[in-house]
């Protein structure tokens, strides 16, 4: 199986596609201001996490860096609500993207490039045809067209690994926040055997990159063209 990196065309005033929406995502943890490195946060974002019935929700759509201290105590207010397996970092989104959006919409939207939503049709198409990892949130975008079809969010989990090879600049874990972050190299591949198999759909971790199978492509392919460049990645 081949599989592509998802990216926002090089030159947006070449696409086919009118469609814009300003968004965010409905609950989020803050970024963290550590004392030993630095402030960061990163982009991951669990749209399908639902923090409806959580009473002090309201903590949780401020993304200003936190002290540690109080990146910990929402971090622990979140984490019955995400699977023990999935890995919460600052900065991770929660929930729908809530918005407005205008214009008209290809099967696939990728802006940035760390988030992917489909078309309706697209949504059912990959459902229809069997892919897997797929895990559609609609997102709530108010529009003034009424015959929009609506989007969805495609949830990318953070399952496969950079080989590591191609990393040449990582920091040492800071004792304080974890962090051990580095450069996104641009000659990049995967580590062959952290591919999750049968998944059409998944993140890098420690990276913002989203990964597609060949048969993904081929599939939206099918509902016309999407503005979307699709950046074949290989893996060892
Ligand atoms: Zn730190």
């Amino acid at each position: 199986m081949r599989y592509f990196e998802l990216a926002v065309l090089r030159d947006p005033d070449a696409g086919e596609w009118s469609g814009e929406y300003r968004a965010e995502h409905k609950w989020c943890l803050p970024s963290i201001r550590c004392p030993r490195c630095e402030t960061w946060g990163g982009m991951q974002a669990y749209p399908s996490v639902d923090l409806t019935d959580l009473p002090a929700n309201d903590a949780l759509n401020d993304i200003r860096p936190q002290p540690p201290e109080e990146y910990a105590r929402r971090e622990a207010l979140v984490r019955p609500f995400v699977p023990p397996e999935r890995l919460l970092e600052p900065g991770c989104r929660l929930g729908p993207l809530v918005g407005t959006a205008r214009g008209h919409f290809g099967p696939v939207t990728v802006w940035p490039s760390w988030q992917v939503l489909v078309r309706e049709d697209a949504r059912d198409l990959l459902l229809s045809e069997g892919l897997q990892g797929i895990i559609p949130v609609r997102a709530e975008l108010r529009t003034r067209r009424t015959k929009q079809q609506a989007l969805y969010e495609l949830e990318a989990r953070p399952l496969a690994k950079l080989h590591p090879a191609c990393i040449y600049d990582r920091e040492p874990t800071c004792p304080v926040c974890g962090r051990h972050g580095f450069t996104l190299p641009p000659k990049r591949w995967l580590q062959g055997e952290s591919i999750p198999q049968g998944l059409d759909l998944f993140g890098v971790e420690e990276t913002t990159r989203i990964v597609v199978s060949e048969r993904f492509v081929d599939t939206v392919n099918r509902l016309g063209p999407s503005d979307v460049f699709y950046r074949e990645i290989t893996a060892e």
